[in-house]
């Protein structure tokens, strides 16, 4: 077992609900702190350059226009195994095929306005932190 770091974001549609507090209690619930929290609003650019890795795909102008609708919650959760527990409590993409008991299973409107992301490698959870965060806002 290892202490990771991962990042998170609530997504407009969430925020739109007002739903962080709640999404933060399933976190914290589920075993994660949250050592590293704002809220901002994306540009379409940040948007892009974020999902960089998605841009052949065909959602890439929803997702991208979505996620720059509306402010996020940008969020670096510290845990044991941090980024596989996160992808555990957030559930599948599609909620749909989400578990009971996951954030997208309760809260996420469809595939595309799912709630919440999380990075899905070690790897990719700390180029996607320094996307965000300076270490000076993350405080564990
Ligand atoms: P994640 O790691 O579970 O977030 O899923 P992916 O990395 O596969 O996709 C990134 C994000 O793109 C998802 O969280 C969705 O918001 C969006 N997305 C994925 N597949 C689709 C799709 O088929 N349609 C739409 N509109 N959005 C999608």
């Amino acid at each position: 077992m290892a202490v990771e770091r991962t990042l998170s974001i609530i997504k407009p549609d969430a925020t739109n609900r007002n739903l962080t507090g709640a999404i933060n209690a399933m976190f914290e619930a589920g075993g994660l702190r949250i050592v590293g929290q704002k809220r901002i609003k994306m540009t379409l650019g940040q948007a892009q350059k974020f999902y960089e890795i998605h841009k052949d795909k065909g959602f890439f102008a929803e997702l991208t226009e979505f996620m720059s609708s509306a402010p996020v919650v940008v969020q670096v959760l510290e845990g044991e195994n941090a980024v596989s527990r996160n992808r555990e409590i957030m559930g599948d993409t599609n909620p749909d095929n989400a578990k009971e008991g996951t954030v997208r299973k309760k809260y996420a409107l469809n595939i595309g306005e799912n709630s919440v992301h999380g990075s899905d490698t070690l790897e990719n959870a700390k180029k996607e932190v320094a996307f965000f965060f300076k270490d000076e806002e993350i405080v564990g």
